[in-house]
């Protein structure tokens, strides 16, 4: 039995939820939910100039949508509140004193200039840039003279020498960094801790100590921040968590997945038609694996499946290809009324179906009818106006292609003007009727039946491509079917085709 683990997701809300974020906030959730722990969402807001509401809103929105529900954290609060890392300032700074008082850190009266001037040093040496301690042991009494002159400062950590370490509990295993290669860093900007802002390596120790965070799983860009985390650990006298350091994700060209590849943000994954089934199936594949061929995971069998020990430990290569295929393989396993249900935006927004149809209302059932026929020619929820829009709007042009192979073709016009008769006095208009009526004039004018019904389709739904053509005639009912045929074969007078 391991014993129960605390962890967090900890965005800044500074702009779109990226997938990268998304994949951290998902495992964060796993390893809660497989371990019957508890999954913090801490928003890192302390980035006041950079910080949005909106950006707030929207990752809290993201988060409901994908169904990765948080146990504390904003609007629904918890045993260790704030969740707003900006409430928790006061401790901040108490903590801030108290490594000031024990020796941890020391106020540094650098100016931006010197800094400046130190930084460029270093770059013309061609070295990394490590804060000199020019303020490091300055003589108490000038440090006390200075401070009472009102003088600037910023707080830095004192960086203790030797090495800082740690081991994950993945195949990563130890980590280590030398301590002289980090340098006495800012916890505190300028001008003091009583107005300034303390910086991020610190608060998210402070935080993670004051929420008992257990393990933190967090993207591997961070993995220089943690031994300044660990040290803050140390000298807070507080016992690190478990870092985990997940490996990056990356664009098909091995480089930084960034906007060139495709979507990355999560918005735009959401716009695109995705449904959180899918990206959450996705996403998990994408650093981990169980080890065997299998792809298709819910949420819940990720829960059951989900372990540190199976984390890749090699970068990730996003292939929208298979993400797309795997979203597609979840929409299959919804119902189609569910389909229906998750479409509708979609199909409204882009003007497929009427403004007004609602779920459950007269026209609904059709709707659901029409997406049941889909079946599993779409992959994302967008894909559905396609097939769908020729159900409710008549053609009112049609395909290039589709004009030029289907309707020029020599005898095309015959053809179609049989179909129409074969519509007109088919003895019932199903499926099932129509087919056996187009088998026998196929047979009877010596055509293949796709000779037959390429034109129909065509005059049916503008283009080559859709759902059956038997199927597509039932779902319009006769009187449309035989108005669209009547305006293709006028369409095909006036440019004269298919003679
Ligand atoms: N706010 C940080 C980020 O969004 C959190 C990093 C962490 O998980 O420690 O990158």
């Amino acid at each position: 039995m391991t014993s129960p683990v605390r962890v967090r997701f900890a965005p800044s809300p500074t702009g779109h939820l990226h997938v990268g974020h998304v994949r951290t906030a998902l495992y964060n959730f796993l390893l809660a939910r497989g371990r019957g722990g508890a999954y913090v969402l801490r928003i890192e807001d302390t980035d006041t100039e950079r910080s949005t509401t909106e950006s707030r809103r929207g990752i809290i929105e993201a988060l409901d949508w994908l169904g990765l529900e948080w146990d504390e954290g904003p609007e629904k609060g918890g045993p260790y509140a704030p969740y707003l890392q900006s409430g928790r300032y006061e401790e901040f700074r108490a903590a801030a004193r108290r490594l000031w008082d024990e020796g941890h850190a020391y106020p540094c009266f650098c100016t931006t200039e010197e800094l400046d001037a130190e930084r460029e040093e270093a770059r013309h040496e061609g070295e990394a840039y490590v804060y000199s301690g020019r303020c490091r042991d300055l003589d108490r009494d000038e440090v006390e003279r200075r401070l009472a002159d009102g003088e600037p400062y910023a707080l830095r950590f004192r960086v203790p020498p030797g090495r800082t370490s740690w081991v994950e509990p993945t195949s990563r295993g130890m980590v280590a960094f030398e301590n002289a290669g980090l340098g006495d860093f800012v916890i505190w900007r300028r001008p003091s801790i009583d107005g300034g802002h303390p910086l991020y390596n610190f608060t998210v120790a402070v935080d993670d100590i004051a929420m008992r965070i257990t393990h933190v799983l967090r993207g591997d860009d961070h993995i220089s921040n943690t031994p300044r985390q660990v040290l803050i650990y140390h000298a807070l006298g507080a016992e690190p968590p478990s870092f985990v350091h997940l490996p990056m994700i990356l664009g098909p060209d091995r480089q930084k997945l960034s906007k060139r590849h495709g979507a990355t943000a999560l918005d735009e994954f959401r716009r695109q038609g995705y449904l959180p089934e899918g990206l959450v199936n996705y996403l998990a594949l994408l650093g981990w694996s169980e080890g065997e061929d299998r792809e298709l995971y819910s949420l819940a069998e990720l829960i059951e499946s989900f372990s540190l020990e199976r984390l890749n430990k090699t970068a990730a290569v996003f292939d929208y290809d298979k993400c797309r295929h795997i979203n597609g393989e979840q929409l299959k396993a919804l119902p189609a009324e569910e389909r229906a249900r998750r479409a509708l935006p979609y199909l409204r927004g882009a003007g497929a179906v009427p403004a007004e149809l609602e779920p459950d209302t007269d026209g609904w059932p059709r709707l659901v009818e029409i997406i049941e026929q889909i079946a599993d020619r779409v992959k994302l929820l967008s894909e559905y106006t396609f097939y769908v829009r020729p159900f409710y709007h008549a053609p009112t042009e049609y395909e290039e292609k589709a004009v030029k192979k289907v309707l020029g073709k020599s005898g095309a016009r015959e053809r179609l003007e049989r179909g129409r008769a074969a519509l007109a006095e088919a003895d019932g208009f199903t499926h099932d009727a129509l087919e056996s009526a187009f088998r026998e004039l196929a047979a009877e004018l010596e055509v293949g039946l796709g000779k037959l019904i390429q034109p129909l389709r065509v005059a049916l739904t503008g283009d080559r491509v859709g759902i059956g053509l038997f199927e597509t005639a039932e779902l319009l009912g006769r009187e449309a079917a035989l108005e669209r045929i009547e305006h293709c074969l006028s369409f095909m007078d006036s440019h004269d085709l298919g003679a």
